[in-house]
């Protein structure tokens, strides 16, 4: 079984709803178990076109899965959810599942990065993942609270799970 760490963003439509109901379907996934769920948070847009504010949390997951499967499956569950092939990079989305960490493991392919490449910069990624977390990682030993302080957006905590 490999730790890791999925990020939850939406900013379409009833946002809190669709995190909670992303939750939900890693819940039931084959190969994954949930360990814990931050709280929501309303976050800034960062990068893509001026939006509505998003909607974030961090859920801890459990999995018997490789790097690809649990791909795979946060892909499925945003398929499941209403996320539409075309959604703009970067651009409004009913949800958005990042694989944040898996484990100790650095995965460097073309559609798959992991550590995720951007995660240290944004502080919609870093606050949820400290709050279950304070002591997080990176596979070279950097602690991600370190990190914080470098890392734009702002973040309000909405509600808790
Ligand atoms: P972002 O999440 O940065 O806003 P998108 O969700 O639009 O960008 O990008 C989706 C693509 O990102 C997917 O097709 C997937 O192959 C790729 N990708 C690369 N690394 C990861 C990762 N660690 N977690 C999720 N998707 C990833
Ligand atoms: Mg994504």
């Amino acid at each position: 079984m490999t730790t890791c760490y999925v990020g939850i963003g939406s900013n379409v439509g009833d946002r809190a709803m669709f995190a909670r109901r992303a939750v939900e379907e890693l819940k039931q996934a084959s190969g994954i178990e949930l360990v814990s769920v931050s709280s929501i948070y309303e976050t800034s847009p960062i990068g893509g076109p001026p939006q509505r504010s998003f909607v974030n949390l961090v859920v801890k997951l459990e999995t018997e899965l490789d790097p690809r499967q649990l791909l795979e499956a946060t892909q499925a569950v945003e398929t499941r959810l209403g996320r539409e092939p075309s959604d703009i990079h970067w651009g409004p989305r009913v949800v958005d599942l990042d694989i944040l960490t898996f484990g100790d493991e650095k995965v460097s392919e073309p559609d798959l990065e992991i550590p995720h490449p951007r995660m240290t910069q944004r502080r919609f990624v870093l606050v949820p993942l400290l709050e279950i977390e304070p002591d997080a990682a990176d596979p070279w030993g950097t602690r991600y609270a370190d990190l914080l302080d470098e890392a734009e957006g702002d973040v309000e905590l909405l509600e808790k799970y």
